[in-house]
């Protein structure tokens, strides 16, 4: 079962939600149908799409998939998404050579035994990042590099029962560094500097679960500091 995050965000694939190896997958209500990461396989789609139509969200007609980093389980069904739904891929310049080329090591495939179908990045995000405007709302991306040269985080700001509360798709605040990703430690503690400077209410990460409130938010993310 899909769980609802905050007014439009909903938690629709990961462990219990789709496959066990996908990361945390989150569907967004942006008066068209936004996804951030789609999980490790092909199969995954099955799951995510079936929780998206499950809170309302036309998985049919996505809009847009956002992919915060070219690991496979963050990005291993984006083929099969596309194909099925014809929506827009988003990701950071310094990623999509990974992704187009389906690179198996960069990617991770390789830790996963598969291999990652290469996918083409329509929308390629540069420098410190972007925002895209939707119908519905406005989703903002941060350049966060560390983790892998092109990784990013997204947020967007939600009206809860009149207060404004700040969403945070950290995705994976939490690392692991490698070589074979192109990790940087250096860069990932300037990343995540600038992660506590946007005073997130909600953290969802790719693979940690979901944080509320600005205090536990900080605490989460200063903890890998
Ligand atoms: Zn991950
Ligand atoms: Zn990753």
């Amino acid at each position: 079962m899909p769980r609802k995050i905050a007014p439009g965000v909903f938690l629709v694939g990961g462990e219990g939600f789709s496959d066990p190896s996908d990361c945390l997958c989150y569907g967004l209500d942006l008066g068209a149908p936004v996804l951030i990461d789609c999980g490790a396989f092909p199969g995954s789609w099955t799951a995510i799409r079936k929780n998206l139509r499950q809170v309302g969200l036309a998985a049919d007609q996505l809009h847009s998939l956002v992919l915060t980093h070219a690991h496979i389980d963050h990005a291993g069904a984006a083929a099969r998404v596309v194909a099925e739904t014809g929506c827009r891929v988003v990701a950071h310049a310094l990623d999509a050579d990974t992704l187009e080329r389906g690179d198996r090591l960069r990617s991770a495939a390789d830790w996963y035994q598969t291999e990652l179908a290469p996918v083409r990045v329509d929308q390629k995000i540069q420098g410190e990042g972007e925002s895209l405007a939707f119908p519905g709302g406005v989703l903002h991306l941060v350049h966060t590099p560390g983790h892998t040269p092109g990784s990013m985080c997204a947020w967007l700001e939600v009206d809860e029962g009149g207060t404004r509360q700040r969403v945070l798709f950290g995705q994976d605040v939490h690392g692991p560094f490698h070589p074979a990703f192109g990790s940087d430690r250096e860069a990932h503690r300037a990343s995540l500097r600038k992660l506590l400077a946007l005073e997130a209410d909600v953290l969802c990460e790719g693979h940690l679960g979901v944080f509320h409130g600005q205090d536990a938010v900080r605490e989460f993310i200063e903890g890998y500091l």
